[in-house]
Formats: structure tokens, C-alpha cells, sequence
């Protein structure tokens, strides 16, 4: 196991270059976040600096005394503002070393392109002594890693598609080497919620899990309308973790019941999907507000022709009469934002596409559009099924004219979701 002086190791990265300071999105730091996470391992930190000796060495020596696990990107190129390496080595107080075997895999590379390597391109086979190199398939730049202090430090080249591979190939199976047994001791478990917002879960669950025992609540706004549940544990062993965490996961279902959609990792339109094809049925939809994005989140699962007939965006009232055969003096009635044209529409839907199941949206997504009695964010919401199965229902949403939307999508797949439940 890592000594570390606190009980549990974290990580910290650091993303290198002058281009992340001028607005270049740091894409790799988020990246190699999330491959550390999947292994258990916590990033506390994630900073960037520019091509500049001081600042990186300067981050890298406070890291360095703060983090378990240090993985900094970027900086490993031949030229002069490539200066992770002298950093490095200050940082580390080891002075670089010339590498025999990193210049030959430097040559070879560029034989293999029929050229020669620069003189230039020799200094990138300087690393920290003591340090071991980590190969370059897709590039150039070899990086290096160091266990120090009982602490672990990778160095890895900046272009992503270098970069990510060598993590997952070199530096993820050194980390998990020394995690020991327990790995990094962070385990999660996470349920995805709908129909309730962050407050009230907090009131309903909170006591359920205090702040300061294990397992620790969080709470995450996935999309709008669609929360994630995560338990927690830290620093055990792992059969008790699991078992923590199960029993955590089944007394929040308990508690949930219908509005527990089901794992977090699991998405709503996958979870009503899965319930179309348990029970054998199928789907269409009309969309007004929403202009497909229900159908876009239904057919973004795979497999998801098993059940998905097919979508209509009936935008225009013209399209709802010819479409859905949603009857004129019903729009003239009531108008296109209103119970019984929802209903007409999820009916219409069924009908002609010979689906089991009908769904249906119409709103005003704003920002215009709105009147006293029919305001933006207005929805009314319709679905039809087998039988006598016939729900309509109208929400007013706050917010702009993608959140109405996203929460109408939401919505419509959550209200089948929960009609699907009950077969
Ligand atoms: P080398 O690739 O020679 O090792 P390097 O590691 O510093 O040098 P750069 O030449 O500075 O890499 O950058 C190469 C490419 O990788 C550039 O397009 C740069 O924008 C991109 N890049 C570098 N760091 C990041 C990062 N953190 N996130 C996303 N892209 C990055
Ligand atoms: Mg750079």
C-alpha cells in the first residue's frame, strides 16, 4: 500500500502548455480524471500552468508534498518551451540523465518514417534519474515515471491521442501495483432519479446518511429533471464496502420506489427502453416543442430499433391535422398547447404508425410566444396505450428555451417510464 501520510491517497494533475492559458480547452486533465476515478482513485486537484521553468516546477514540488499520485501532461516536445523535464528533474531534485534505450526507440521511429532524428530530438530522452521510461507507440515524446516519497509522479506528452493511450497502458497498471489490496479505497454507487429535485431527496435521504459517516450522500444534477444519488465509501476493505454500499443503494429504492429510474449509469430513455422490450411492445412518438429530441435521446441507445417505430415533429398546426389527425376544431378550441391536443396527438401517433405506445409533447419553449394564459415553459404532455390507457398532463418549466425542452423530453420518457412499471 502507498505511505502517505493521510489515510487515503489522492491524486492531483497538471496540465502543461501556454496554449491551456490562452483558452485551449485542457481536455486531457478531465480525461485522465475520469481514468483515475474508474480506478478508485480521487483527483483533489487539478491545475494548469504555461511553458514556464519556474511555475512548473514550483506546481509540481507542491503537488509533489500534497498528493499520493501526481500525473502532470504536456511539455515533453524537443523545443525549447518543452520544459516539464528540467522542471521535473528541479522538482524531484534528480538531475536529468541521457536514457540509451529512449534514444534508440526515438531513432527507430523516425526510420521507420525514413527520416533521422534531429540532434534536437535527443534531449527527449533526458529524464529524472532513477526515473523509468514510459514507451511512446503513438508518438515521439517518451514519458517518465518515478515513485518518490511514497508517492507516485507520471509525466506524459500533451497531444491527447498520446497522452490517454500511455495512461491506460503505462502509468494504470503501475498505480494499480502499488494500490494494494484494497485498490485506492474510493468505491461508488449511484442511482439516477426523476420527479424529485435536490432538496427534497436531501430531506428524505439526508438522515438516512449523516455528513460525517460513511456511506457519504452526494447529489448530481445529470440533465435537467434527472438527478444522480451517489453513495460513497472511503478507505475499506472491500467486501465491507460493497456490502455498505449495497445495503445504501437498496433502502434508497426503498424509499424511492417509482422515482428511482434505476442505475446511474443507466440512462432514462435506456431504462423505459428496457421495460418496451421485457414487455414486448412498442413506440412512437409526436413531437412539437421538443423538435426530436426525445426521439434523438430514444435512438441514441443502442438497440433501441427493437422497440422505436418512429418519430414525428409536427411543428406547425398544419403538420398536427395531416400528421396526427389531431381534428381542426380541437386546435381552434382549445389551441396547439393544450390537454386535448396532447392527448389527440399521442392517440394520432399510435394509430398511424401501429405502435403500442403513443407519446406526445406540445409547449411554448420560448422566449417568445407566451401570453397570461398560456405562459413559456407552458407543456402539455400526452400518452396512449394499450387499451384504455390515456394520461395527459401539463407542467409550467422555468428556464430558457434548452431547458424546457430537455425537461419536456425528460418528462415524456419518465411518464412511460412509470406507465411501463405498473404492467
Ligand atoms: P510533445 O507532443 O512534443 O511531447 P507537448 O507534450 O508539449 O510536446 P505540445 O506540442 O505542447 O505537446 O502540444 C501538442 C498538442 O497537444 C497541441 O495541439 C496541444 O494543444 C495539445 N495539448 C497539449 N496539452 C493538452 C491538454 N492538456 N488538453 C488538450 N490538448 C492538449
Ligand atoms: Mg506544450
Amino acid at each position: 500500500m502507498l505511505r502517505q501520510p493521510k489515510k487515503i491517497p489522492f491524486a492531483a494533475v497538471l496540465s502543461i502548455g501556454d496554449e491551456l492559458l490562452r483558452g485551449l480547452p485542457d481536455t486531457n486533465g478531465p480525461a485522465i480524471q475520469a481514468e483515475l476515478a474508474a480506478c478508485g482513485l480521487e483527483t483533489r486537484c487539478r491545475e494548469v500552468v504555461g511553458d514556464s521553468l519556474p511555475e512548473i516546477a514550483d506546481a509540481l514540488r507542491r503537488l509533489l508534498a500534497d498528493y499520493a499520485v501526481v500525473i502532470c501532461c504536456g511539455g515533453l516536445g524537443p523545443t525549447q518551451d518543452d520544459l516539464t523535464r528540467l522542471a521535473a528533474a528541479r522538482a524531484l531534485k534528480r538531475p536529468l540523465a541521457f536514457h540509451a534505450p529512449a534514444w534508440r526507440a526515438i531513432q527507430a521511429r523516425f526510420r521507420r518514417m525514413q527520416r533521422r532524428p534531429d540532434p534536437v530530438n535527443r534531449v527527449q530522452a533526458m529524464i529524472p534519474s532513477g526515473s523509468t521510461l514510459l514507451p511512446n507507440a503513438w508518438g515521439t515524446a517518451p514519458g517518465f515515471w518515478l515513485q518518490v516519497r511514497g508517492g507516485c509522479f507520471a509525466a506524459l506528452p500533451g497531444p491527447p491521442n498520446e497522452c490517454l493511450p500511455m495512461l491506460r497502458r503505462s502509468v494504470l497498471p503501475r498505480l494499480r501495483s502499488v494500490s494494494g489490496p484494497h485498490g485506492f479505497g474510493v468505491r461508488r454507487a449511484g442511482l439516477r432519479v426523476c420527479g424529485r429535485g435536490e432538496a427534497d431527496l436531501q430531506a428524505k435521504l439526508g438522515p438516512m446518511f449523516p455528513p460525517s459517516g460513511q456511506p457519504e450522500l452526494s447529489f448530481l444534477l445529470d440533465e435537467p429533471g434527472e438527478i444522480l444519488v451517489t453513495l460513497t465509501v472511503r478507505g475499506m476493505d472491500a467486501l465491507l464496502a460493497r456490502t455498505l454500499l449495497r445495503q445504501g443503494i437498496a433502502r434508497i429504492r426503498r424509499l424511492l420506489g417509482a422515482d428511482c429510474v434505476g442505475d446511474a449509469r443507466r440512462s432514462l430513455p435506456e431504462a423505459a427502453g428496457r421495460l418496451l422490450s421485457a414487455q414486448g411492445r412498442t413506440l412512437a412518438v409526436a413531437e412539437s416543442c421538443t423538435g426530436g429530441l426525445i426521439c434523438r435521446r430514444l435512438t441514441s441507445v443502442p438497440g433501441s430499433s427493437r422497440y422505436f417505430r418512429e418519430g414525428v415533429v409536427a411543428y406547425h398546426n398544419q403538420a398536427k391535422l395531416t400528421r396526427l389527425g389531431v381534428p381542426q376544431p380541437l386546435l381552434a378550441k382549445h389551441g396547439a398547447v393544450s390537454e386535448p391536443v396532447a392527448a389527440a396527438m399521442a392517440a394520432g401517433i399510435r394509430r398511424t404508425s401501429g405502435a403500442d405506445w403513443g407519446v406526445s409533447v406540445t409547449g411554448i419553449a420560448g422566449p417568445g410566444g407566451g401570453t397570461k394564459a398560456k405562459p413559456v415553459g407552458l407543456v402539455c404532455l400526452g400518452l396512449a396505450g394499450p387499451g384504455p390507457t390515456r394520461i395527459v398532463r401539463t407542467v409550467r418549466f422555468l428556464g430558457e428555451r434548452d431547458v424546457v425542452q430537455r425537461r419536456s423530453a425528460t418528462l415524456a420518457l419518465d411518464l412511460l417510464r412509470r406507465q411501463l412499471l405498473r404492467r
